[in-house]
């Protein structure tokens, strides 16, 4: 596996759950990390605290990813502690769950700047620093949701749905530049997100699981890591660690 000692990746929505993960993951690869952070200081600081007693480099980095001063912000102090940027990972996410029905704009439009937005913006702010040195690594932290749609969940599949096509547009402009943009499509992961789900909910969702089971963070995080050491060949895909649940 190839090592990522010299370089830098912002890692948003790293203070908890998957981002955090991945975070983890890449640091022990080697690569220094900006651990992008929005309401979870005291998280954020705690995994800079991790990486840097496992002998990495890390810094915390408040930024709302859905406000684009905030994400030039974060990029412009990036290149100002390190110089470069190599890997981004849209990674930041929320969902607010109503039925169709039911849904305010405001619900509708919080889920859709979080989640989908927030990759234009960060996207946009690192290109021309990964075009400066003709490498990059982008991952698009999508979703099934983004696949198969589901019930009350209509910004949150919208928003993901649109990442996917994010991915591939973006893979097709930025493949001169030796840039990679991936999504990964996970299925239901025990974090945050899913833990606040009902018991009810989680065990109708385990049902409709081949393999049985919530995955696992740092079973997402392996293959971003892969993406990154191993996908010089890989752009404009979907990885689908899922459970089986969507195939
Ligand atoms: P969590 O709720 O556990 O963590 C969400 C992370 O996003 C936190 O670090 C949070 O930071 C950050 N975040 C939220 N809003 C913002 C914002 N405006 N600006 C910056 N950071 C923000 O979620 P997961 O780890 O479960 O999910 C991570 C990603 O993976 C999301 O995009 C999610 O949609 C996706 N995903 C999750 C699945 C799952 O089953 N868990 C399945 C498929 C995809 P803070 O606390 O500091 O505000």
């Amino acid at each position: 596996m190839e090592r990522l000692d010299e370089q830098v990746a912002i890692v948003t929505g790293a203070s908890r759950g998957i981002g955090r993960a991945v975070a983890t993951e890449l640091a022990a690869s080697g690569a220094t990390i900006v651990v992008n952070y929005f309401q979870s200081q005291a998280e954020a600081e705690s995994l800079v605290q991790e990486i840097t007693s496992d002998g990495g480099t890390a810094i915390a980095v408040r930024a709302g990813v859905g406000h684009p001063d905030d994400v030039q912000l974060m990029v412009e102090k990036t290149i100002d502690e390190y110089g470069r940027i190599d890997i981004l990972v849209n990674n930041a996410g929320v969902n607010r769950d109503r039925s169709l029905r039911k849904m305010s704009a405001e619900e509708w439009n919080e889920v859709i700047n979080t989640d989908l937005n927030s990759a234009f913006y960060c996207t946009s702010a690192v290109i021309p620093h990964m075009v400066e040195r003709t490498y990059g690594r982008i991952i698009n932290m999508s979703s099934i949701i983004g696949q198969m749609g589901n019930m009350g969940q209509s910004n949150y599949a919208a928003a993901k749905a649109g990442l996917i096509a994010f991915t591939k547009s973006a893979a097709q402009e930025l493949a001169r530049f030796n840039i990679t943009v991936n999504a990964m499509c996970p299925g239901f992961v025990a974090t945050d997100m899913v833990n606040a789900l009902s018991d009810d909910v989680k065990e109708t969702l385990l049902a409709r699981i081949p393999l049985g089971r919530f995955g696992r963070p740092e079973e997402v995080a392996t293959f971003v890591r892969y993406l990154v050491t191993e996908g010089a060949w890989i752009t404009g895909q979907q990885l689908n660690p899922n459970g089986g649940m969507y195939m």
